[in-house]
């Protein structure tokens, strides 16, 4: 078994031990020391880094006789006996506040709302909080964030002790233990009391500004998104520079950002509108200019054009426009790059099977399509090929 120093000193960031055993875990150099202050993967927190002699620690982990396996990146010094091992302190202080503010925000939920913590995760970003149901809104995110910040601020002390099962019964655990014998509770001073082997900070005002990032549905319940300390300065950093690079953009103030965008969404959803109404306009004279240019092909005024400037929408539009008058057949086609669109149609009056004329003509370009015998749409066939395809289906009309 490996002595846990971090049990009794979570601030413990320098230490000596002896070698116990070196082995190796997938591939990777391993040792066994006969005490630690490395914190091994458990408890939804992630293990700690750091050096041991001098060589870089890249996992820790609990091995299956509860010892505290050291995975290194490269084998320790042959002589090596006794261990000086350094963890990387930034990293693992960052988790100490994720992880303490974590069980304030859990005590948080349970006494504002009465809302009981599920599950726990510590991303390399972001942690999350699932709490039970789904009932959990905005209003209730802001009014726990106020209050857990303001435990931060009593400054309330954080202590670990260990409990026997017998003097269990007297600790208000939110949740039961998941182990028996000597329990290790965190206590937050007279406010929350957790069965717990993870690191903590000593006072509730070391876990830093704590925020609230969202909320979403998550199986039933609702998933809080959270962060504590620097990682909160940081996201409020960012947060700072987008809003403030956004409002640069609109030439604007912060505050402004939000209703200039409506106002001009709102805008161009009119201009959009304005739009579509003229390419109409525009798209019947364009059907009344095809139709005096139109050939004379077996009694009946043939359209035969490749329009590269067109979208598939505005060459339905100018088929549409085209066949409302008797005794025309309509074979168009068009596409800026890549793959074209193909439209034949025909006036009511007039006998032809345009979805069969496109089923005869597509394939032999490579491309595909249907429709009924007024109306049919192909795609797929490649841009340079436009013109030869419409060519082919005018002479199968004639
Ligand atoms: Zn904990």
């Amino acid at each position: 078994m490996t002595t846990r120093l971090y049990y009794d000193d979570a601030y413990l960031a320098t230490f000596t031990a002896q070698v116990v055993e070196r082995t190796s875990v997938n591939g990777h150099p391993a040792v066994r020391l006969d005490r630690s202050a490395f914190y091994p993967t458990s408890g939804g927190q992630q293990h700690d880094t750091g050096a041991l002699a001098g060589v870089a620690v890249i996992d820790v982990q609990v091995a299956e006789d509860a010892s505290v396996l050291h995975l290194l990146a490269a084998p320790l010094p042959k002589e090596a006996a006794e261990v000086t091992g350094v963890i990387d302190w930034p990293r693992r202080f960052d988790h100490m506040q994720q992880h303490s503010g974590q069980h304030l925000l859990s005590q948080a939920f349970y006494r504002l709302l009465g809302l009981e913590t599920v599950s726990v995760h510590f991303g390399d970003e972001l942690c999350t909080l699932d709490l039970a149901g789904e009932s959990l809104g905005a209003q209730g995110l802001e009014a726990v964030e106020r209050h857990a910040n303001e435990i931060v601020w009593e400054d309330r002390t954080i202590r670990a002790y260990a409990v026997s099962d017998g003097e269990l019964a007297n600790i208000p655990l939110r949740r039961a233990p998941q182990v028996t014998g000597k329990i290790r509770i965190v206590e937050i001073d007279d406010y929350d009391w957790s069965a717990c082997g993870g690191t903590h900070v000593t006072r509730t005002g070391s876990i830093g500004p704590l925020s609230l990032l969202r909320v979403e549905r998550n199986k039933g319940n609702s998933r809080v998104y959270f962060v504590c300390g620097a990682r909160a300065v940081n996201d409020a950093r960012r947060r700072r520079q987008l809003l403030g690079d956004a409002a640069a953009l609109l030439d604007t103030a912060v505050e402004e950002v939000p209703s200039l965008l409506a106002a001009r969404q709102e805008r161009l959803k009119e201009q959009d509108r304005l739009l579509r109404a003229m390419q109409e306009e525009l798209l019947g004279y364009r059907a009344q200019s095809l139709l005096a240019q139109a050939e004379a092909v077996g009694g009946v005024r043939l359209v035969a054009r490749v329009l590269a400037d067109l979208d598939p929408t505005g060459l339905k539009s100018l088929a549409a426009g085209l066949v409302a008058t008797p005794g025309v057949v309509a074979l168009l086609a068009c596409g800026m790059e890549g793959k074209g669109t193909v439209i034949f149609a025909r006036s009511a009056d007039v006998e032809l099977h345009a979805g069969q004329l496109l089923r005869a003509v597509l394939p032999r370009f490579g491309g595909g399509g249907g429709g009924r015998p007024d109306f049919a749409q192909g795609g797929g066939v490649d841009v340079e090929r436009l013109v030869e395809l419409i060519e082919t289906a005018r002479q199968l009309i004639g």
